[in-house]
């Protein structure tokens, strides 16, 4: 164990190891990744659904995935690993003239960033998705460039990389506590000692909120589950299946191997760390999937599990310094559309803690301070 790091990066998600990849990569490879779990990724990052989109209601949201789209289209010659980029397309439908309204709006946002999205109509929903049914939708958005990619391999290429580049990555290593005198950051506390650092990164997901404890902070990042299901092989299921969202029941469909993943998320769960698979929110979940994609009465479920939102009250990430502490940062609450965005925040980061300021994207409307001052709209396309 290292006594003495540049940077302490606590939580070994897509967060913690594209952080450090990008600051070795910038010569800073004295950083120690502290992950609590046995293997990389056994929080969110290895529990997601896989979808990587283009289609935010904000601006710095979609800047943040048109970086990352750029950084996951160089990965495989770059890091030496694929990672099963694949743009099917995102298709969200709706089921009410607000959304409709809002959607509108989005879209016209994506199009004044560059982004392909467009508003269509049933018909053409229709077209797009003749496997699901329409009762009740009047509309929807489409963005072709949408679509997935594999969690594990895209952290494993950053866990490998920073690694080969000199930084330390450290499973079964929880963070204990973390020394702040004199209103700045001293060191980490771990089972095997402490590392002293005057750069501490809260990078632990949805367990965020308790590391800010540890510095004496309140970082408003809590705890939700989240439930996924995946299903037999279908037979004859085509290969260019797009990710379709029903957006006002939280329901989503995509291709998965040979069979289908579909999620439902559940606006009345509570807060908190259980993971276990909910019955009851089964039931729920598979009549609806039922009804609107009828296909799924021919197969059978192959595996389901839960996993949890990092959900902030805006559900933007709390991004940058934190003003509290010196050299206290955060990398966290992307509400449950983080693995997307995990390329583009490790990089964000590394230049935020090596330059003073993220320079690639603005960050300032994702910083802490954005809490208590004149409310801010957030994010609308939540899932
Ligand atoms: C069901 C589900 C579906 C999702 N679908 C998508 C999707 O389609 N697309 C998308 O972009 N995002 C999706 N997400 C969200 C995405 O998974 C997260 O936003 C992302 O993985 C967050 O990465 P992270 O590194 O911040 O957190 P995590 O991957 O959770 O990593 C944090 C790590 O910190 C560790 N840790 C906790 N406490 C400590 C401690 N004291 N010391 C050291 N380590 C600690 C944990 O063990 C964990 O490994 C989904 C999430 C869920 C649950």
């Amino acid at each position: 164990m290292k006594s003495t790091a540049e940077v302490v990066i606590i939580g070994g998600g897509i967060m913690g190891a594209s952080i450090a990849y990008h600051l070795a990569k910038r010569g800073c490879t004295d950083v120690v990744v502290l992950e609590s779990g046995e293997f990389f990724g056994l929080g969110s990052t290895g529990l997601n659904a896989g979808g990587v989109r283009y289609q935010f209601a904000t601006g710095v949201n979609v800047d943040l995935s048109k970086l990352s789209f750029e950084m996951m289209a160089r990965f495989p010659a770059e890091m030496d690993q694929e990672i099963s980029l694949r743009q099917c397309g995102y298709l969200f439908m709706l089921d009410s003239e607000p959304d409709l309204a809002q959607f509108r709006k989005n879209v016209e946002l994506q199009n004044a960033h560059g982004v392909p999205s467009r508003v269509i109509d049933v018909k053409e929903i229709a077209a797009l998705a003749p496997e699901i049914n329409l009762d009740g939708i009047l509309g929807g958005t489409w963005c072709p460039l949408d679509g997935l990619v594999d969690p594990n391999s895209l952290l494993q290429g950053y866990v490998s990389q920073a690694r080969k580049l000199g930084a330390t990555l450290l499973t079964s290593t929880p963070a204990t506590g973390i020394d702040v005198s004199g209103g700045n950051v001293r060191g980490v506390k771990t089972k095997d000692g402490t590392i002293a650092t005057s750069n501490v990164v809260i990078a632990a997901g949805a367990w965020s909120g308790l590391i800010g404890e540890m510095a004496g902070i309140d970082l408003p990042v809590v705890p939700i589950k989240r439930q996924i299901a995946v299903t037999n092989e279908i037979p004859n299921l085509r290969p260019d299946f797009p990710f379709i969202i029903d957006f006002s029941r939280s329901l989503y469909f995509h291709r998965e191997g040979r069979g289908l993943l579909t999620g439902k998320s559940n606006a009345d769960e509570p807060e908190g760390f259980d993971t276990s698979v909910d019955e009851q929110w089964r039931l729920i979940h598979l009549e609806e999937a039922m009804m609107r994609l009828p296909l799924l009465a021919e197969t059978e479920l192959s595996a389901e599990w839960a996993g949890l939102y990092e959900v902030t009250p805006d559900h933007q990430p709390i991004l940058g310094k934190l003003p509290q502490v010196g050299g206290l940062y955060s990398c966290a609450g992307f509400s449950g559309h983080g693995l997307m965005h995990g390329p583009a925040a490790g990089l964000l980061m590394a230049e935020e803690i090596l330059d003073g300021q993220a320079r690639t994207i603005d960050i300032d409307t994702l910083r802490y301070a954005r809490f208590g001052a004149e409310a801010d709209v957030g994010e609308y396309n939540v899932v």
